[in-house]
């Protein structure tokens, strides 16, 4: 039995629906500019250009109906409603039309985005991490298995802030549909069971402040409750 120097960091894991069981977390890669006009937001281009991808570390998960401290060094704190794909099965170099069959299942996430650093890093081309995977930047609602219902490529994915409206678009107008995703991930990675993808988010993304109550919901997965705290100011907050 190996010894460590001090005991290892809990597993990161988020909930199944309707199960007693979590679901262990490997790694967190997430999609860039995955719809036209949220790319057009962020001044890019949406043209069809292969995607990109960037990771959160695992522990960045948080379970749904949470209250989520206002992270250090931002003043612009986004909300993006995106789809989480799960990974059940390891694979490399997988074909499209056989990329499902990798799949767990699917949930409801948020990618919270410090989108002042963001765009900092971005413009002085620098990593995104700063903006993107720092503490409680990715809570999640649990997760449904595959087999039920639904599937990935339509269904209508939303989010509100305080009860407005502020994303609301469809599953299907993802430039890059999810088999293509995990077939173009796994070109570059083993993925592995644990591994979650989120998938890009649509456009009306914008900033929150402490107290907003952040609501989303896709088609057929159920919703995501948030709170937004107040700022961070000390290490117990994770
Ligand atoms: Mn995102």
């Amino acid at each position: 039995m190996v010894e460590f120097v001090f005991t290892p960091p809990a597993q990161a894991s988020v909930q199944v629906a309707g199960e007693a069981s979590r679901f262990p977390v490997r790694r967190i890669f997430c999609v860039g500019r995955n719809y036209a006009a949220h790319a057009r937001e962020m001044g890019k281009d949406p043209d069809r250009e292969p995607p990109f991808f960037f990771t959160k570390p695992s522990d960045a998960v948080v379970d749904n109906g949470r209250t989520i401290p206002y992270p250090p060094e931002t003043s612009n704190f986004h909300f993006e409603i995106e789809l989480i794909v799960a990974i059940g099965k390891e694979g490399f170099n997988i074909p499209a039309d056989a990329a499902l069959d990798h799949v767990f299942g699917y949930g409801v996430g948020i990618d919270l985005t410090r989108r002042d650093l963001q765009f900092e890093a971005r413009d002085k081309g620098r990593p995104w991490d700063w903006g993107k995977a720092f503490d409680q930047s990715a809570p999640i609602a649990p997760l449904h298995r595959v087999g039920k219902p639904f599937r990935p490529d339509a269904g209508r994915i939303w989010l509100a802030v305080n009860g407005a409206i502020k994303q609301d678009a469809d599953l299907k107008e993802l430039i890059w549909p999810v088999p293509d995703i995990i077939a173009i991930l796994s070109r570059s990675m083993v993925v592995k069971p644990g591994d979650l993808i989120m998938t890009g988010t649509p456009a009306g993304v914008g900033a929150i402040v402490s107290g907003d109550k952040v609501t989303g919901g896709i088609a057929g997965l159920g919703e995501i409750d948030i709170t937004i705290g107040e700022a961070v100011t000390a290490a117990v907050a994770a």
